[in-house]
């Protein structure tokens, strides 16, 4: 499973997926949406410096805000809505937890973190 981070629209998503899930017309358009919402939110997060108190606690409310849209796409692409699942939380901009180990450990309840990480360090997102 690849999930790099990628604004493009219908044409980026995986055509024999969409079919196993047996998404009509309105699913698809839903998973467009959330995948520019997720992109205008890592932008967003980009643009921020966690070594400001203020612009850590945006960051917070943003990795609240990707976690969300990770639970409404597995939602709308007809998945179980499990955390374990999601991928997203640890390609956060800033995130400094590592990514390899997290995408092995998905779909399982161990999650890899760093103390250094300004959104996982002290487990709050
Ligand atoms: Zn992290």
């Amino acid at each position: 499973m690849n999930h790099r981070h990628q604004s493009g629209g219908e044409e980026t998503l995986n055509p024999i997926l969409l079919a196993k899930q047996e998404r009509t017309a309105d699913d698809i358009e839903n998973i467009v949406e959330l995948h520019y919402e997720l992109h205008e939110t890592f932008d967003r997060m980009v643009d921020l410096a966690p070594w400001n108190d203020l612009d850590l606690e945006r960051l917070h409310n943003l990795g609240e805000a990707v976690k969300e849209i990770e639970f409404r796409l597995q939602e709308a692409w007809g998945f179980e809505q499990n955390a374990q699942y999601h991928s997203w939380w640890f390609q956060l901009p800033h995130c400094k937890c590592p990514i390899l180990d997290n995408w092995d450990q998905l779909g399982t309840p161990y999650a890899i973190t760093v103390t250094s990480c300004p959104y996982h360090g002290d487990k709050n997102v």
